[in-house]
């Protein structure tokens, strides 16, 4: 039995691979094109998310755990950063610490306050403008939650067929329980619910309902979503499951298209993110880029980003994903980065400037380190240098912060014009002012050397290039080119809108250009973006 599950699951391995093993034979053009599709219009086209763990952002009374009215306070922070939209973790109740199982679905957690403070939490982000989507699991509940309590104490519980069930076990997850044994994927305390069951749909369209309707988020991040529905021995991607979604879709939208709803399919390439986005979810993270931006940041190597770009742009040529450097599940970019604040900048750089929605995790404009465990990926936000509270509590923090809030934190950042946050916040506001950023076409550019990244952005009335040294050395050594059409035929000059110096005329002609070197010489780890006027 042990065997023939690890032969199932190594077929489902292989089955599940074999998309990555085509893209590594499609022959790669030196150029490609993103082309945004002019139907997408939804508002987080242009926004720029922030990632928070509300027990770790700030606290306001004291207990050492961050809450809703914790947060409130720290708007303004917030809004500082230019994001337009925050993604708040789950703030239901629930046993953990992290709260991803899920104890009731129309409450919140106690801990972080009432839902009269999370109602003033909404309204005081709405009235800055910023948009609030809550993390929604719909995988699994709680196994302490009243509805498993039921189902496993009473085999006539109305419950029971809303969990997933067998007589034996069938392997690694499923678990003993009072009836049988329970199909729980992440773990005993997480069983599946069981969406073959249309009350287990109505329930769930119920809460969702809530908080859109009564309560007044903007949507959702939806935990798991690859997972929703098993079939045999298929536990992701399963047709059931996108079927499910889409009738989710249909669902959520109703009434008002401005919901969005981001999916987590753990580990997409844009391959995968496709199979999940338009009828089904607004957009999904894409990891495959997430990956490219750090191993180019971190190797100073072209080569990863200008992959996972190409495929994005074969996938999604509307640019409809979500994009991320690193986020509460995996070792913060910073220690992925070894400490390199230069990488750091890079790496943020080439998120900001790239095609997709970004999300940032709360710290990581402040280059806040921090590898697994988990509840080291989720340490309290470093807002001073006080090594015992990093001035998020008044009391003893739910966990110690990190040692590195002595000398990376807001206070001392925030007056530092040179500082990774202000970095972040010089990229941000040039995304917001630059709608090419945001939902522009991307060519790639040859550059003559794997150390520069170029691209152009492009909208209807404006051209950005975006000219990147990814690695530690000075370049003097390179060239731009275009391939393919590119720009109107004629001679431009270049205006700096991020980074030092000008640039030198380029001539294009037959809408092509070549031995293009804005500047003569590329300082370590630098950024520019250039506007071409049209
Ligand atoms: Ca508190």
């Amino acid at each position: 039995m042990k065997y023939l599950f690890a032969l199932i699951l190594l077929l489902t391995l292989i089955t599940s691979c074999t998309p990555t093993v085509t893209q590594t034979l499609t022959p790669s053009p030196t150029t490609i094109t993103t082309s945004p599709s002019a139907a997408a219009a939804g508002w987080w086209r242009d926004a720029v998310f922030y990632e928070i763990f509300v027990r770790s952002f700030s606290d306001s009374d004291g207990d050492g755990i961050g809450d809703f009215n914790g947060l409130t306070r720290k708007l303004d922070y917030v809004q500082s950063l230019g994001v337009s939209a925050l993604w708040l973790m789950p703030i239901h109740p629930s046993p953990s610490y992290h709260g991803y199982d899920v104890l009731d679905y129309y409450a919140v957690n106690p801990q972080y306050g009432t839902m009269d403070d999370f109602k003033r939490l909404l309204d005081e982000a709405h009235r800055r403008g910023l948009r609030v989507i809550i993390d929604l699991v719909l995988n699994h509940t709680s196994s302490r939650h009243p509805w498993f309590l039921d189902a496993n104490n009473d085999p006539q519980s109305a419950y029971h067929s809303w969990y997933v069930w067998s007589d034996a076990s069938r392997g690694r997850y499923w678990h003993p329980g009072n009836q049988g044994y329970y199909f729980g994927l992440f773990c005993n305390c997480m069983p599946d619910l069981n969406y073959n069951n249309p009350d287990v749909t109505a329930q769930m369209q119920k809460a969702t309902r809530f908080w859109l309707d009564d309560i007044g988020v903007d949507g959702f991040r939806m935990d798991a979503v690859k997972h929703l529905i098993e079939e045999g021995d298929k536990i992701e991607n399963t047709p059931a499951t996108h079927t499910w979604l889409k009738g989710f879709h249909t669902f959520y939208k109703t009434g008002n298209p401005d919901v969005y709803a981001v999916g987590e399919v753990f580990d997409a390439t844009a391959f995968i993110a496709k199979t999940y986005t338009g009828d089904q979810l607004d957009q999904v993270f894409n990891f495959e880029l997430a990956s490219g931006f750090i191993h180019s940041a971190n190797g100073g190597g072209k080569s990863a980003l200008e992959s996972a770009l190409r495929f994005a742009a074969r996938d999604l040529p509307s640019g409809e994903y979500a994009t991320f450097l690193t986020n509460h599940d995996q070792d913060r970019v910073m220690d992925v980065l070894n400490n390199d604040v230069n990488k750091a900048r890079v790496a943020a750089a080439l998120l900001l400037t790239s095609p997709g929605t970004p999300f940032i995790y709360y710290g990581e404009e402040i280059g806040m380190l921090g590898k697994k465990p988990d509840e080291d990926i989720r340490l309290p936000m470093q807002w001073t240098d006080d090594p015992v509270t990093a001035g998020f509590t008044d009391g003893k923090p739910w966990r110690a912060p990190a040692a590195t809030t002595v000398s990376a934190n807001v206070a001392v950042q925030d007056k530092d014009a040179n500082s990774l946050l202000n970095h972040y916040r010089a990229l941000i506001a040039l995304r917001n002012a630059q709608p090419a950023l945001r939902t522009g076409s991307l060519v790639l550019l040859e550059t003559g050397n794997p150390a520069v990244y170029a691209s152009l952005r492009s909208e209807a009335n404006e051209t950005l290039l975006i000219l990147v040294n990814l690695g530690g050395k000075v370049v003097t050594d390179y060239q731009l080119g275009s391939a393919s059409a590119a720009l109107q035929d004629g001679t431009y000059a270049p205006e700096t809108l991020f980074g030092s110096g000008s640039a030198g005329t380029l001539t294009v002609a037959n809408n092509t250009f070549s031995n293009y070197k804005p500047l003569a010489k590329l300082p370590p780890y630098s950024t520019w973006v250039f506007y071409i006027k049209k």
